[in-house]
């Protein structure tokens, strides 16, 4: 006989873990199956940013879906240590976008005036003296830059697990195995998730798999386009008093956590599924963060990782039913984004499942929308 659930959730990162939350908490039977361990990968090992207007573009369908993460985030900093003692160390840390060069300044300042008009947050235009007030370490060479404080952090690791651990007592069971394959009933629809000789019977299956999410693609008979995209993060014991304000710049960023060190990060970069950090990766992201904080040339290298960002063709999540198979789900393709939308993604396809209308509109985030392009 197999096991039995109402759902099936491939992958223990936050995608999947935040997805099983949800269901379980709809009193569903879930059962997470992750090959490796809960938050083994990027959503153990990423920067843990949690900035919901920054790298967005404007009118970009994640302006929605980032607020509404945001929002869930609030409410899970209070619900998350209460039901598993875990200190997710979530918190606000203002931040500070900058342009390093005249180049960038129009941009970022575009960026600026459209939330400045859409946006109740504190949001501020500094140039370069008041910069350097707020933070005199900065570069002489900084030119401006944008202010938030719409922006918080969580340790990834311990956000996720505590997601895992949630949802375990809700309910949910954590299986340590690597799913192979579906069998699809006669309509194409999923009727169950097979782990090597076993198999658990389903209702329905969510594909989190992170950066591994296109092999689904063979199981379903669907492409999912999703590859992945490394980056590597230093963690530094820095001279001098902790960065009161967290950082951005040209793609990379660095703030002071709660353990003490000072984590920069980070790189880009196409290399298939290669998670070691590599030296020329540390050189990158070293040459990047002297260039804005100088002061920093001498800090100690005390830990350095990398992991892999799973991403779509177009830079967006890909959330919803896989199309013409009924029960499979995907979501993924959370790219440099996932700690912030994961438990969006998890809310929302625990949402589709049991058939109740997401709180947010993502219905320019489903995988036909590439098939529809190719038509
Ligand atoms: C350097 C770096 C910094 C980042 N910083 C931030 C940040 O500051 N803020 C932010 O919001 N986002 C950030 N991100 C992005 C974020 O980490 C990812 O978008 C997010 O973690 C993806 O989560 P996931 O659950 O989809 O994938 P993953 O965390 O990769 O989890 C997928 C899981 O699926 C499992 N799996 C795969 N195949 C199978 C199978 N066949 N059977 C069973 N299990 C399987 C894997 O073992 C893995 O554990 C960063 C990413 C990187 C690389």
């Amino acid at each position: 006989m197999p096991d039995i659930a109402d759902v099936v959730v491939v992958g223990g990162g936050v995608v999947g873990c935040a997805a099983a939350y949800y269901l379980a908490g709809e009193g569903l039977s879930v059962t997470v199956v992750e090959r490796d361990s809960i938050a083994s990968h990027a959503s153990g090992f990423a920067y843990g940013g949690l900035t919901p207007v920054m790298g967005i573009f404007i009118d970009d369908p994640l302006v929605a879906l980032s607020a509404y993460a945001d929002d869930l985030h609030a409410e899970l900093a209070g619900s998350l240590p209460e039901l598993t003692g875990v200190d997710t160390e979530y918190r606000a840390k203002p931040s500070l976008m900058l342009a390093t060069n005249a180049d960038e300044v129009p941009a970022i300042r575009e960026l600026y005036d459209w939330l400045a008009e859409h946006h109740d947050g504190n949001i501020g235009w500094l140039e370069q003296s008041e910069l350097r007030g707020m933070e005199p370490r900065l570069s002489p060479d900084i030119q401006a830059g944008m202010f938030t404080d719409i922006s918080h952090e969580v340790e990834p690791y311990k956000f996720t697990l505590a997601l895992a651990q949630a949802a375990e007592s809700r309910g949910a069971e954590i299986r340590n195995a690597r799913v192979t394959g579906l069998n699809l009933n006669g309509d194409g629809g999923v009727a169950s998730v097979v782990i090597g000789n076993d198999e658990i019977a389903v209702h329905d299956v969510v594909i989190a798999m992170g950066p591994w999410s296109a092999e689904a693609g063979a199981w379903t008979g669907i492409d999912v386009p999703i590859a992945p995209l490394k980056g590597q993060i230093l963690r530094l014991a820095a001279p001098g008093d902790p960065l009161a304000i967290s950082l951005s710049w040209s793609g990379n960023y660095a703030t002071t956590k709660p353990d003490g060190l000072l984590w920069a990060g980070t790189t880009e970069e196409e290399v298939g599924f290669d998670e070691n950090p590599s030296v020329e990766g540390r050189d990158q992201v070293m040459a990047s963060l002297v260039k804005v904080l100088p002061y920093l040339a001498d800090a100690r290298l005390a830990q350095h990782t990398a992991c892999l960002r799973p991403v779509a063709p177009d830079g967006l999540p890909i959330i919803g039913q896989v199309p013409s198979v009924p029960g499979a789900w995907l979501a993924s393709g959370t790219g440099r984004k996932g700690i912030l939308l994961g438990p969006g993604l998890g809310r929302v396809v625990a949402d589709m499942i049991i058939g109740k209308t997401p709180a947010v509109d993502v219905s320019r985030l489903g995988l036909e929308r590439f098939s529809e392009a190719a038509d």
